[in-house]
């Protein structure tokens, strides 16, 4: 039951119904592709002509397409119908501290190029490079498809209407527009996101993934920890956009500083960072803060290869930050009753190391036995998720449920 908001709705016109219909078309022919016109007609229990219509509607507008005859048990074959993904292309940028990734992707998120660069942390520096390395990527790749648009994941919060991002701590960025000038440069519409609630979208939105449930969390750890949350189907921003930092809930109000600046948040418990700082025996905040950014003395995945190879100091290192993940976790659980939480970052290349401390430190803290057995999903290796995520900026909105009341 959603409360209509009388000061910002949308009135049903006489188009409503078709259009609504539209998108269920749309969504049943994505998630049991490849599908006949009758099976259709039969999943939404209406007429074989209303779907027809419908279909003319979609194939007309390039969102589905005709491919081969399907089996039938008599009678003519049917045609069956597919989602169209593959000639509609992408620009995914992921925004991180250390490094900024691009991609050009197709609708479904297969990878057609990828490349990355040093971050430049100057706002106007960032937008050149970006612009130039998009138009030029658009340019040597261009004949698979037309580009429909950028999406770009930044560590930070971002106001929705604007795209402003509001505030990026690893960045050093408050109240900065990047959008408008790469929008200007590679004259194309940009997207930008919370990199986990992009994650959470590309969760919910891409590829096979796509019929995963309608509550669920999507953690993502890297430089930062941050959380996507999905409840009945939709993504939760909050009141200004800033939902789901449970990266900086206290764990332990007198633990290490965060580079947010308070003691003891889950990040500086579960970060890359800090499971080296942790494995280094260093302190986490001045290793590589946004101030004196260095050479990062040991990557996370080079510290999971020691760890296979016997180091049991790095072995331990990466356990204590899985078991740190489960206790995060299981408060996630019991405040929000998800169905799954998945979790995206480098950690997951460990999980066979991490599996059990997570399940522990979950099961230390769930208040039922229904929270304590919630699966917990890690993401596969090298999926790039944060790029999935960027990705499902751009194609996502077009199968979205309209906006009605
Ligand atoms: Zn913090």
């Amino acid at each position: 039951m959603r409360k209509i908001d009388t000061r910002d709705f949308r009135r049903a016109t006489r188009t409503t119904s078709r259009e609504i219909n539209r998108r269920i078309v749309l969504n049943l022919v994505r998630d049991h592709q490849p599908v006949s016109r009758a099976d259709l007609a039969r999943r939404m229990n209406i007429g074989r002509g209303v779907v027809t219509s419908i279909i003319q509607e979609l194939i007309g507008e390039g969102t589905i397409y005709e491919g081969a005859t399907g089996h039938a048990a008599r009678g003519r074959r049917p045609t069956m119908l597919y989602v169209r993904t593959q000639d509609r292309l992408v620009v995914a940028v992921d925004v991180r501290f250390s490094r900024t990734f691009i991609m050009l992707s197709d609708f479904a998120g297969t990878q057609i190029a990828l490349e990355s660069f040093e971050t430049t942390l100057a706002p106007e520096l960032l937008v050149n490079e970006l612009s130039d390395r998009i138009n030029l990527l658009l340019a040597s790749h261009g004949a698979h498809g037309r580009c429909e648009g950028v999406g770009i994941v930044v560590p930070g919060m971002v106001e929705r209407m604007t795209g402003r991002i509001l505030v990026a701590p690893q960045l050093g960025w408050r109240d900065v527009d990047i959008r408008s000038a790469i929008a200007d440069r590679v004259g194309l519409p940009v997207s930008i996101e919370n990199a986990p609630m992009a994650c959470a979208l590309a969760q919910m939105w891409l590829g096979q993934r796509g019929n995963s449930s309608d509550n669920f969390v999507y953690v993502t750890v890297s430089d930062g920890v941050g959380a996507g949350i999905v409840l009945n189907g939709q993504l939760i921003r909050g009141d200004s956009n800033s939902a789901g930092e449970f990266g900086h809930v206290a764990v332990n109000p007198d633990g290490p500083q965060c580079l947010c600046g308070a003691h003891g948040c889950w990040e500086a418990y579960t970060s890359n960072q800090a499971t080296l700082s942790r494995y280094l025996g260093k302190e986490l905040s001045p290793i590589w803060g946004q101030s004196t950014r260095q050479a990062v003395p040991l990557t996370i995945e080079e510290l999971i290869a020691r760890a296979r190879a016997g180091d049991k100091q790095a072995a331990s290192a990466i356990e204590a930050t899985g078991h740190y993940l489960g206790v995060g976790i299981g408060g996630i659980v019991n405040a929000l009753n998800p169905s799954q939480v998945f979790v995206g970052g480098e950690i997951t290349g460990a999980w066979d190391m991490i599996e059990a401390a997570v399940r522990e430190g979950i099961l230390e803290r769930a208040l039922t036995r229904a929270a304590a057995s919630t699966p917990v999903v890690p993401e596969q290796v090298g999926g790039y998720p944060r790029l999935r995520g960027a990705t499902a900026l751009v194609a996502a909105p077009h199968f979205a449920a309209p906006r009605v009341a």
